[in-house]
């Protein structure tokens, strides 16, 4: 599983980067193929005297696309697993305003938080990724504008609720995501963990959201779940495992130990 982590990790990482990176890199990639047709049509027609100028260009270009792939490497490897105990409704609570300027005034974004949420031992930025990722995919379902309802609280799995959704036994914090916009396929949604799977057009869609969500839910231990029906909606669940600790105190805004609603 430390094999499955780092995996997930470095998906995790690829797929923040890779919009931006792709785009620069593919400008130095312009740059140098460019510059190498100069190149050949000079020496083709003798005028080797410009080479030189196309030839500093290219290199020019090559030496950022490496520095570009390097930086890539450095931060993929970088990442780690800094799990805390949170305090989901107040994650949750916190990221609406950003949530809310990125999806545009077309889409409500709402929020439910149950009292006496229970807590979850996770790394809070790859929540929050996985959260702001979700509302994303939700936005991006819903061209017309419509309604995302971010709900939180706690969820128990009895012997039979288990076998019925396939979810091991225990008690959960439950966040869900719905939203009210085309839903999936049954094709597309037997596909939709898988790592680059996308329906989006080029350039859009990269297929590594919900595949990071997939691996990050695994390594926390929990389960990831969801229900689309064609034209009413999607609902994404993650089920992360209720942590109760007393050993540990962590620090920080959202490392709230025992739980409490603000
Ligand atoms: P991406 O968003 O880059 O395509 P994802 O792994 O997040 O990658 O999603 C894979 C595919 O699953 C999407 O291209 C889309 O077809 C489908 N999908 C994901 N979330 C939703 C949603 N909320 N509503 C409808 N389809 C969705």
């Amino acid at each position: 599983t430390h094999e499955q982590l780092r995996q997930a990790q470095k998906m995790e990482a690829v797929g923040q980067l890779t919009g931006g990176l792709a785009h620069d890199f593919n400008n130095l990639l312009a740059g140098i193929s460019v510059s190498l047709e100069m190149i050949e049509a000079r020496i083709r027609q003798d005028r080797t005297g410009e080479v030189s100028k196309y030839l500093l260009v290219a290199q020019g270009a090559t030496k950022r696309a490496a520095a570009l792939t390097h930086r890539l490497l450095a931060f993929s490897r970088r990442q780690t697993l800094a799990p805390k105990a949170i305090n989901a409704g107040r994650l949750v609570s916190g990221m609406l305003d950003m949530v809310q300027r990125t999806v545009g005034p077309n889409i409500v974004v709402e929020s439910y938080c149950t009292a006496d949420l229970w807590t979850a031992r996770v790394d809070p930025s790859q929540l929050e990724n996985a959260l702001l990722n979700l509302c994303l995919n939700a936005r991006d379902a819903m061209p017309e504008g419509g309604r995302i309802t971010v709900e939180t609280g706690n969820r128990v799995f009895d012997a039979e609720s288990a076998r019925q959704q396939d979810i091991p036994e225990g008690e959960y914090l439950a966040i869900r995501v719905t939203d009210s916009g085309t839903g999936m396929s049954p094709e597309v949604l037997t596909k939709a963990f898988e790592p680059f799977f996308t329906t989006k057009p080029m350039g859009e869609g990269t297929g590594l959201g919900l595949s990071m969500i997939y691996g990050f839910t695994q390594q926390s231990g929990g389960q990831v779940r969801i229900r689309s029906q064609l034209g009413i909606g999607t609902t994404v669940s993650l089920y992360l495992p209720r942590y109760i600790g007393t050993a540990e105190r962590d620090n920080g805004p959202l490392g709230l130990a025992p739980v409490l609603s603000a």
